[in-house]
């Protein structure tokens, strides 16, 4: 081995693990269902993005199950060649009607999705705003692009009009984008996507919204941008379906314009295999599911709400979350770190998030309840949490 690498190797894993930051990973056997088994524990889940519990629904296990004997276990190819199956063009006609949008197009994740759409449209004559706390996925995509990246403070209007009549009026740029989160993951918080709307149509902004975390979870499942009635305004709208729609991929829906073009530049549509058929037909019978009933949204909400009011009266910040993400907000890494352990040890999973995923001194617990938790399970993991609270001095 190269003496260069390993000395790299150890000093950056021994920096981390002195931080506190080194994250241990942990490997659940079986399902990721309301309950997991860690290491031959079960433990309440409360770290999964699995909101509406479809990652074990039945249904959609037996739909896939049929589309491997339908269409085998792999599709061959990347999309441009002859990797597009009957099934994704009936996902992607099935997600624009979801959305509301012309059209739409399937990636293999909702990362790679990011990547792909905005190097696709955005080069180095143009200039991207950016609000700082954009997923690592929107960052990445962004640097690929070459554009300018100038970063808007979180959710501030006044700093967004500010930047975006700077780089219009500056004449440097050919295009100015400005991309949000809809959902922010951390703290739970919505876009101000009437008041984006705005300052996009003054300042002739492309807009683009990742909802990661508010398809399934806003709008009565259809996302954030539906939530507000903005499905014309909004040009672009990419969320992924490994999150509430409980499979794997990501999307970008918009007019048939965009959805063509993507289709022929973005590069992981181009140059990486497609989804797999068991992905893809589980896919469709998740939006289908979405589309027919609110039943799992409904008590999505009413779970993230109870936890909310449960963790609130025992004391506990949990910021201003206005959707079912609920962190529990303990500061110091290192606290942050044995709060969660110590959690996990009485029967709770609930990841710490420390920096660099959020900033230096808040850190956080942060509970994804789901549609598929009990109340018996809600109330086993408040008692845990007084518990290791008081234990900890995080409550008194
Ligand atoms: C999770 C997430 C992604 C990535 O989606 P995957 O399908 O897991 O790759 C992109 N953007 C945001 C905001 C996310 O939270």
């Amino acid at each position: 081995m190269s003496k260069i690498l390993n000395d790299f190797l150890t000093s950056q894993l021994n920096g981390l693990k002195e931080q506190g930051l080194y994250n241990e990973i942990n490997v659940v056997t079986g399902p990721n269902g309301p309950k997991i088994n860690i290491e031959g524990n079960d433990l309440i889940n409360l770290s999964s993005n699995n909101y509406l519990g479809l990652a074990t629904h039945e249904k959609l296990k037996e739909v896939a199950k049929q589309a491997i004997d339908s269409h085998g276990v792999g599709s061959g190819a990347v999309r441009t060649i002859n990797g597009t199956l009957d099934l994704h063009v009936e996902l992607e006609n099935k997600l624009a009607e979801f959305k509301g949008t012309e059209a739409a197009v399937a990636f293999q994740s909702g990362f790679n999705c990011n990547m792909a759409a905005i190097q696709a449209i955005m080069n180095k004559e143009d200039a991207i705003l950016s609000d700082e706390l954009n997923h690592a996925s929107i960052i990445d995509g962004c640097r690929l692009s070459r554009a300018k990246i100038i970063r808007v403070k979180h959710s501030d209007m006044d700093d967004l009009r500010m930047k975006a009549k700077e780089a219009v009026e500056s004449g440097n740029y050919n295009k100015v984008m400005y991309i949000t989160d809809g959902v922010f993951s951390m703290d739970g918080d919505v876009a101000l996507l009437p008041e984006i709307v705005e300052i996009a149509k003054e300042f002739d902004l492309i807009t683009y919204v990742d909802d990661a975390h508010g398809s399934g979870v806003m709008g009565k499942g259809a996302g954030t941008v539906k939530h507000f009635g903005l499905e014309k305004e909004i040009d672009i709208q990419m969320g992924t379906l490994s999150k509430a729609i409980g499979v794997v991929g990501g999307y970008v829906a918009g007019t048939q314009e965009l959805i063509d073009y993507l289709t022929v530049a973005a590069r992981p549509f181009l140059f990486s295999t497609s989804l797999t058929p068991a992905d893809t037909r589980a896919i469709i019978e998740a939006v289908q599911t979405l589309m027919d009933s609110t039943e799992l949204h409904d008590k999505l909400w009413e779970n993230g709400d109870y936890l909310k009011k449960g963790l609130k009266e025992l004391g506990f910040n949990i910021g201003n979350s206005e959707t079912p993400i609920t962190p529990c907000i303990i500061g110091e890494e290192k606290l942050t770190q044995e709060f969660s352990k110590r959690l996990m040890e009485e029967g709770v999973y609930a990841k710490s998030i420390v920096f660099p995923t959020v900033p230096r001194g808040t850190g956080r617990v942060r509970n994804m309840p789901t549609a598929a938790h009990t109340k018996e399970m809600l109330d086993e993991a408040l008692k845990i949490y007084e518990k290791v609270g008081k234990e900890l001095g995080v409550i008194s």
